[in-house]
């Protein structure tokens, strides 16, 4: 039986990153950046083992970033990256794997067709194996003033990327044999040995965490667009004028319900509920309850849009239409909106408020009520 480890290098410190918590353990989408690395290969049926090679003082942010996953205890690394994926490769030993991947812990985007790449190459006998993409712009030298010396031939020039595959007994062997060298990736060890190293395309996608910007970007990749909608009905009776979309307007009926009946706002409510695929209002706020009579509505929808930053999401876009004979929206319309985008915690151009009549028909022609539906566009984490 094959066995096959994954080695995943995280004990830099990365100046450039500019923040007292190194990047690897920086949030990104709920989880930290190395979880997302681990978790990728502990998720790969064809990986055994996984182990990280961490930085001495960071057991305290290791063990919370890496709670309740199938990990071996971690080890310390070194003062450069080849010495601490000696280290980590000397832990490893005792497993005797065939195969070792190992993996920049700031790339957290590492997808599974890459994994499976690199390990059907070594399967097919490479002795090593590493992704890489063509480079698309023309490359320049500069001197230490900025200035440019020559144009750098890219003819069978690519960047090289990780996870990176070898055979587990020839890598070791290898990074015995060149250690106090400085070395910045484990192909170069190999190539240092004399050995072949295949390659495999690589992913753009798999970006390698350096700056702060390189968090936002990494973001982008690991949202997905969600829509949600959301529908409600209010029953008019006796009154002075309704809430709708958080303003009172004058009329002269009111809407009847457990709260202060705002239909906009329930509907909207559900509406990113139902795209975070989280329930309704009616599960989180039961009519039951007697706290919620005649509760100002802002506190649903308020309720909703915090969930959704509990998951690293945000709203998107909300549009809402109003089903009525009366009242008539457009007076109100441009206050409307506002109050709608002040309680979302968006800007204005977010919410779009809309309103119809149904030629008199059904309930709401005959004026029994006002009925409401909102679609919810939202970008939250792919889970
Ligand atoms: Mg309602």
């Amino acid at each position: 039986m094959t066995t096959i480890a994954a080695l995943v290098v995280a004990a830099g410190r990365g100046t450039r990153f500019g923040s007292v918590l190194p990047k690897q353990y920086a949030m990104l989408a709920g989880k930290p950046v190395i979880r997302h690395a681990l978790d990728a290969f502990t998720a790969n049926s064809q990986i055994d083992v996984v182990l990280a090679v961490i930085h001495p003082d960071d057991h305290l942010e290791y063990a919370s970033a890496t709670d309740g996953a199938a990990l071996l205890p971690p080890v310390h690394g070194g003062s450069t990256r080849q010495e601490s994926v000696k280290l980590g490769l000397e832990a490893l030993a005792e497993f005797k794997p065939d195969f070792v991947l190992v993996h920049d812990g700031a790339r957290p985007i590492v997808s599974n067709e890459i994994i499976d790449r690199v390990i059907s190459t070594l399967l097919n006998g490479a002795d090593g194996v590493l992704p890489v993409l063509l480079i698309a712009e023309t490359l320049k030298r500069i001197d230490e003033t900025g200035h440019v010396t020559d144009t750098v031939d890219r003819t069978n020039v690519t960047r090289a990327q990780t996870p990176q595959g070898f055979k587990f007994q020839k890598l070791f062997d290898a990074h015995q044999n060149c250690s106090g060298q400085s070395l910045t990736d484990d192909a170069a060890v190999l190539e240092q040995a004399g050995l072949r190293v295949a390659t495999v395309a690589g992913d753009p996608d798999n970006i390698k965490i350096t700056e702060q910007q390189d968090l936002h970007t990494t973001l982008q990749s690991l949202m997905e667009t969600r829509i949600g909608s959301g529908f409600d009905v209010h029953r008019f009776g006796d009154g002075d004028g309704v809430t709708l979309g958080g303003v009172f307007i004058p009329m002269d009926k009111s809407l009847l319900g457990h709260s202060d009946a705002d239909v906009m706002l329930h509907a909207a409510t559900d509406a990113i509920l139902g795209a975070l695929g989280d329930g309704d209002i009616g599960v989180h706020f039961p009519p039951t309850n007697a706290e919620y009579k005649g509760a100002s509505s802002d506190r649903f929808l308020s309720f909703a849009i915090d969930r959704l930053d509990q998951r690293g999401g945000a709203l998107v876009h909300l549009d809402i239409t109003v089903i009525c004979e009366a009242p008539k929206l457009s007076p109100h319309r441009d206050k409307v909106q506002k109050s709608i985008a002040a309680i979302a915690r968006v800007p204005d151009s977010r919410i779009s408020v809309k309103a119809t009549t149904t030629e008199g028909l059904g309930f709401t022609g005959r004026k029994e009520g006002i009925a409401c539906q909102a679609i919810a566009t939202i970008k939250v984490p792919t889970s």
